[in-house]
Order: structure tokens, then sequence, then C-alpha cells
């Protein structure tokens, strides 16, 4: 099955050079159960992480089935990380709040399988292990050897050649180590089972072969001159397509990904499909987990986790627009041509993927304060139908600054209503553009985050209902859409810049200049929706479209005022470009008390 020839790594790093192995020679059979035994620091890891495609030999070869790696392409190696090898760690790697069956599923999203096949294969994998009656427990649930009973259901759903456990029972009392070694021993009579550890005498007890390590070098094998010396048979890898190489198409090699500019990307990637969920299984399988909970918490803060009134899950979409299902493995004759099923298959995954939430339990969820939900996060924003109606009096005509009228006043919204875009799944994208188009924003409620992503410039940082901050962009920008929305530009001129776009002119936005002073001037009144209608005897009346009557409600109305004016620190992620003005969420939580 495997063949290492000479094999030899060294870790460099400017003058440190470590030879974590020195020429090993080791061959495989198909099915064994190997145990490699050392001191710590002789290079077991490194081994192990060699023969599974997770790290790169400086010199030797490995051959893989009769095919040397040496012409393996970054395909060839993920195809074979992802099908080929399952792995195994002393720390389990399991998600926590997720269950049993649920960790497992996740190790095939990516394979292109169904969700039903998804599910049947993980109950299997999880029978296989004893833990057919546990599906639904979650790790923090379970003992030490049931979770890592759950990691090996885990590696095993893809249905790997090989297992590579990596001190599998280091954390586990004798009698539980016990258990998991019987469960690797009954793995290994159908496929290569090589295990690292500590203890000679559960190895001694399992393995059907011993190989000792030494300073990178081997010292003893109990096989060396056996059967096992077969070159594997040349076999072939092209296994179904593998999505892991979705990413390596985004050309970027781990060492930039690890530079901020590199988070950057793969964080603002990562956020614009959801694919946290995709780093997370690449981490699962990869033990690459420092990076991932790197880019999972600057991923966070810049794209929170949302959770909507309805969802759809992306996986099966991702998986259509791939074309990664395996689907039925019809035989497909030359010279014919057949019908693909990639439309049939992107509708019902957009059909089935559909979830609705019930908010209104969660929020109610939320607001308990047994839940202790604050440990966990750094803040929670919540969104509402409602529109918070704000305007600016101190004009010639009252202006409504939110919901910002400057997208309306150019006239493109006429188009794209004409065009008859204001329907299905464009009319939400369009939504979506138009909400982060928001000039004011709630802030994070979260001082302390706050705090740490914000300079304030000028003013101080708003206190109460009332008091908002002017944000900037990190060149003290306060977008056009944003000046155009306040009034501190003329909207009358949208319209004509729409036109000569229309005619193919260049447009450009004339260059102001406003002082802190100017700007902390700002002052607005907030519009209660119901406070529009007007009662006459028993009935109610819509005044909005009466300029008086909205102007003398508006002189009485709340006032707001703009006490500070904010720019990103210099090292912060997680701001958005955007700018605006940021209240409290105590202003829409005094709006929709007053609507209520
Ligand atoms: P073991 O698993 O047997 O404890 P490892 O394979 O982890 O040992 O490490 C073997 C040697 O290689 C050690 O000297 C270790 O310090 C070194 N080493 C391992 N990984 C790296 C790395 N990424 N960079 C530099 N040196 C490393
Ligand atoms: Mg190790």
């Amino acid at each position: 099955m495997l063949v290492l020839k000479n094999i030899t790594k060294v870790y460099s790093e400017g003058e440190n050079r470590v030879e974590a192995l020195k020429g090993i020679d080791l061959s495989f059979g198909d099915s064994e159960f190997a145990a490699i035994l050392g001191p710590s620091g002789c290079g077991k890891t490194t081994l192990l992480n060699i023969i599974g495609g997770l790290d790169q030999y400086t010199t030797g070869d490995l051959i893989i089935r009769g095919k040397s790696t040496k012409e393996f392409r970054e395909h060839d190696w993920d195809t074979y990380r992802n099908h080929s090898v399952g792995f195994v760690f002393q720390s389990y790697n399991l998600i926590p709040h997720q269950t049993a069956l649920a960790n497992v599923e996740l190790a095939l999203t990516l394979s292109g399988v169904s969700r039903e096949e998804r599910r049947r294969r993980a109950v299997e994998a999880l029978e296989k292990v004893g833990l057919g009656d546990q599906l639904k427990k979650k790790p923090n649930q379970m003992s030490g050897g049931q979770m890592q009973r759950v990691a090996i259901a885990r590696a095993l759903v893809n249905d790997p050649e090989v297992l590579l456990a990596d001190e599998p029972t280091g954390a586990l009392d004798s009698e539980t180590s016990v258990q998991v070694m019987e469960i690797l021993r009954e793995i290994s009579r159908d496929r290569l089972v090589i295990m690292v550890t500590h203890n000679p005498e559960l190895a001694d007890a399992y393995a059907t072969r011993i190989i000792r390590l030494l300073d990178g070098r081997v010292t003893s094998d109990s096989a060396a001159s056996s059967e096992t010396q077969e070159e594997g048979k040349a076999g072939n890898l092209e296994t179904p397509k593998t999505s892991m190489s979705f990413l390596t198409a985004l050309n970027l090699s781990l060492n930039n990904l690890l530079t901020k500019k590199g988070r950057t990307i793969l964080t603002a990637f990562a956020g614009s499909i959801g694919i946290i969920g995709i780093a997370l299984i690449l981490s699962l399988s990869n033990g690459v987990n420092l990076y991932i909970e790197r880019v999972e918490r600057d991923t966070l803060s810049s794209y929170p986790l949302e959770i909507r009134e309805s969802t759809v899950d992306m996986t099966d979409t991702l998986t259509g627009l791939m074309d990664l299902s395996e689907g039925e493995k019809k035989t497909r004759e030359e010279g014919k041509v057949y019908t693909g099923s990639r439309m049939t298959n992107l509708l019902s995954a957009w059909m089935n993927g559909i979830t609705e939430n019930d908010m209104t339990s969660f929020k109610a969820w939320l607001d308990k304060p047994e839940t202790g939900i604050e440990q966990y996060v750094s803040g929670i924003q919540y969104e509402y139908d409602t529109p918070l109606t704000l305007y600016r009096i101190d004009q010639e005509k009252p202006l409504q600054v939110n919901p910002s009228t400057a997208m309306e006043a150019t006239g493109v919204m006429d188009m794209v209503n004409m065009a008859g875009m204001s329907s299905g799944i464009q009319s939400t994208m369009l939504n979506t553009t138009m909400r982060r188009l928001n000039v004011f924003t709630p802030l994070l409620d979260n001082e302390q985050l706050l705090q740490s992503q914000y300079t304030v410039l000028a003013g101080r940082m708003p206190q109460s209902m009332d008091e908002t901050v002017i944000i900037l962009n990190s060149r003290n920008e306060l977008s056009d859409y944003a000046l155009y929305t306040l009034g501190l530009k003329d909207q009358a001129e949208l319209p004509g810049m729409y036109q000569r776009l229309m005619r193919g002119e260049p447009i450009r936005s004339e260059e102001l200049e406003f002082t802190y002073e100017e700007l902390m001037g700002l002052r607005f009144r907030l519009l209660v929706n119901t406070d529009v209608f007007e009662k006459k005897g028993s009935l109610w009346t819509d005044r909005s479209g009466d300029a008086e009557y909205l102007k003398a409600k508006l002189e009485e109305a709340p006032e707001i005022r703009v006490v500070g004016i904010l720019r990103p620190s210099a090292g912060a992620i997680a701001t958005s470009a955007a700018g605006g003005i940021g209240y409290r969420r105590e202003l829409m939580d005094f709006m929709l008390e007053k609507v209520n």
C-alpha cells in the first residue's frame, strides 16, 4: 500500500535547521496494525504527517499504491488526503455543540454525497465504533473514550484505506484506552492502521507490528522482512472529485494565508458564502486548528454569525454548483450523449435547503439570564423589519435621513423595478445590498470591543439612546452616499448624475471638506412610525403625505444628537468600510416601545 524510500525531513527557519527525519525506509501492506514507538521529539508526528500528505518530505520518495508521489500535484494530494486517509488525534478535535452524528456527518459534507447518504454512512460508522445508541449525544456529555470513538467514526466515514492515529489514547485512562485499541484492531482487519503511541504495553498487546524510532531514524521494525514488501498494486486514485481543490484554486499558499492580508482575503471570501463551515471541516481533517481559530475569529468579527428568519443551507447548493454529486454511478457508453442533472439538483438543493427559524422563541431564550450566552459571544445585534425613521428638520423641508432616500433620488431604483427585478431572489439580493447601504447602523453592545476597534477623533462615545457617533473610514472619509443621505450634499444633483451615467459620460462627485464641529452639529428627529396616524373620531388616517402635519410632529419629536467622531483603529479588521452613523441599541428599543 505505502512505501517510504529514504524519506528525510528538514525544518529550517533562518539559521535554525532541525533534521526531524534522517532517512526512513518502511513499507506497509494493505491491512496491518502498525505501532510507532519512540521518545518525544524523535519524529513520530512528522512521519505520520508525511504519510498522510499533511506535510511534504524534503528528500526521498513516498510511493502510494505503486505510484511515486514525486509527480503528485496539489490535486492528487487533495484526493489522497480526502479519500484515502483518515486521521485521529489525541485531542479528538470534535465540535463541542454538535451531536456525535453531526460531527461525523460533517466529514462527508464536502465529498459530494447526498444528505440521506451522509446520514446513513455516519450512523453506520458510529455503529461500527459501538456508539449506535449515542447518536444525539454531544461531546460534552461523553467520556474521553466515547469522544475518541466519535473521532474514529469520523475518520472512517469516508471509508479510507489508511487510518493514521497520533497518540489516540494519550489522554485516556487505561480502561478506555483498551476499548479504543480494540476498535483500532478491528478496523485494521481490512485497512492499514498506523498509530503513534507512548505506551509500549498497548502496542505489544494490540499491534501486529512495532516500529521504533529514535532521533529521526528507525531503530527496529518487527516486520522488517515479512510479507509487507509488496510494492502495492498500481491502482488509481481517481476517486470522486474532491472539493479541497476548490480552496486550492484560490491559489493562496498556506504561508500567504497566515499573513494578515491573506487572512483578510480569506475572511472576506469565507464570509461571503458562509464558508466558515468548510474551513472548519478542513481543520478537522487536517488539524490546522490554530490557524482556523484565527480565521474564524476574524470572520466572525467582520461577518458576524447571522441568524435569519429563513435560511438556506449552502452545502447542497455548492455541491450542485461544483457538480460534485457522485450521483448514480451509471454506466456510460462512448459515442453517446446523456442527460446531466445540474438544474434539477440545484433546484432541489434550494428547495430542500430552506429552513425557517422561530426567531421569537430564540430571542426569548437569548434574553433569559440563565442562558449564559454572554460567555460565548462578544455582542448580539438585532435587526428589525420596523424601520428606524429619522429626519433632519433644520433645512427648508424636512429630509428623511433614515431609511436613506438617496438611492431612490437617482432614479436607478425605478429602472430596477421596471426591469422586473423586484421579484424572487433578485429582490432579496437587492434588499440585502440596500440594507448594507444603510447609513445608520446599530453599534455593538460590547463597549470594550467598540473601544478597541475605534479611535475617538472628536467628542466621545455615545452614552444614551439619543446620542450617536459619526464613523469615518481610515482615510477620514465619509462616503458620498452618506453625504447625500444626510443632506450634506444635495440630492437634487443625483438624477442628473444618473442620466449622464446612462449616456456613458463620466461622473464624479465634487470633493467637499467638513470640520469635526460642523458634523458634530448635526441634529435629527426620531419619528415614531405610529405618529403619522391621526385619530379623527373613530377613524385613524395616515398623514405622512401632509408636509405641514409631518413638520409639526417632527418639531415635538425626540432630538437625536451627534456626540462624537470615530475612525477605525489601525489594527482593526472588524470594522465596516462604509462608515456612517452609529446609534445605540437603546434607540431602537425606545422606538419599538413607543410603537407598541
Ligand atoms: P514526536 O511526534 O516524535 O514527538 P515530532 O515529529 O513532533 O516528534 O518532532 C520531531 C522534531 O522535529 C522535533 O525536534 C521537533 O522540534 C521538530 N519539529 C517538528 N515540527 C517542526 C516544525 N514545524 N518546525 C520546526 N521543527 C519542527
Ligand atoms: Mg508527536
